[in-house]
């Protein structure tokens, strides 16, 4: 009886797994023709200086307009176009997109664009980083690359010779999501970042983990000790912002200065923050 009753399970468990596989599946399929279809679209977040609020420069956050499901976030799908390798052309799209926008705004402000791992060790980043520069007029160094701690765990020359290809090229290169890995401070040393951008988690649990604090702390004696630009980001309350400029960090990022909305051709940078709010979450 037990063991009837296990093998029910397993088929309804393996009954659960292939659906989950077709879903990945057909999701995988969409996002191929979703460049395409023009279903992508960038939406752009303020990066300020602390004290003033001013905008410094914008980070291209992707979204997908899906036909079905409506506007997702690169958290569902970023995953899926990895796997499939889909995550090579739309981030050439990406940066296409993202270096002509930047090159039509007021002001010479940066812009800067997520690269995922399977676009570091690829052979194609620094062609395409190169061509969106070439098309769009933008100077290189206003451009920057945001490269998440954990892409980097592996100790690899691809990476490293692709890293710096592309600061060769005048692109700048940001260590995103400082202190999520294990290897934070090596990978400050051992590749060539000029910024860093210590990770949500530790703003968000500032109030009740002592540890965030000490986080933050060290990770700005850091950033200053290797002459790193640093960036806090996440702020979402006048609290986290509050105490925080007093520990004076380069640059500020969260939803309490702007949410990502869209600035197109057309949008001057002295209106952004204030069109198309996308709710936060
Ligand atoms: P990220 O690079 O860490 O980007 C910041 C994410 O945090 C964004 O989510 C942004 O909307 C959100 N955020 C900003 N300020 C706040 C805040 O104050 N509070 C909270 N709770 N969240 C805040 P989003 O746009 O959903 O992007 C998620 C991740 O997807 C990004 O994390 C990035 O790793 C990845 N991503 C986004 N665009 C691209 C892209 O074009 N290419 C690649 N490869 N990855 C991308
Ligand atoms: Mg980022
Ligand atoms: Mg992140």
């Amino acid at each position: 009886r037990a063991k009837s009753l296990g093998k029910a399970r397993t088929c309804a468990f393996d009954r659960f797994l292939d659906q989950q596989q077709r879903t990945r599946r057909r999701l995988e399929e969409e996002l191929r023709g979703a460049v395409e279809a023009g279903e992508l679209f960038l939406l752009y977040q303020p990066i300020v200086e602390p004290v003033s609020g001013n905008p410094l420069g914008y980070e291209a956050l992707l979204r997908w307009r899906h036909p079905t499901y409506g506007t997702l976030s690169p958290v569902v799908f970023i995953e899926a176009a990895e796997e499939s390798g889909s995550i090579v052309e739309i981030g050439r799209w990406v940066l296409e997109e993202a270096c002509r926008h930047a090159a039509s705004w007021d002001h010479p402000l940066f812009v800067a664009v997520n690269v995922s791992a399977r676009q570091l060790s690829g052979a194609d980043l620094v062609d395409h980083v190169t061509t969106a520069l070439k098309t769009s007029g933008l100077p290189a160094d206003r451009l920057e690359l945001e490269v998440t701690e954990t892409s980097l765990l592996a100790d690899r020359t691809d990476i490293a010779r692709c890293l710096e290809a592309l600061t060769r090229i005048g692109a700048k290169l940001v260590m995103d999501d400082y202190g999520s890995g294990y290897s934070s401070i090596s990978n400050l040393r051992r590749y060539p970042f000029t910024k860093m951008k210590i990770d949500r988690g530790y703003v968000a649990t500032l109030e009740d983990d002592p540890v965030a604090e000490v986080v933050i702390d060290s990770a700005l004696a850091l950033g200053k000790s290797l002459g790193i630009t640093v960036v806090i980001k996440g702020i979402e309350t006048e609290n986290q912002r509050s105490r925080l400029t007093e520990k004076a960090p380069d640059q500020m990022q969260g939803f309490l200065f702007g949410t990502p909305v869209a600035m197109g051709r057309q949008t001057s940078s002295s209106q952004a923050g204030r069109r198309d709010p996308e709710v936060p979450r």
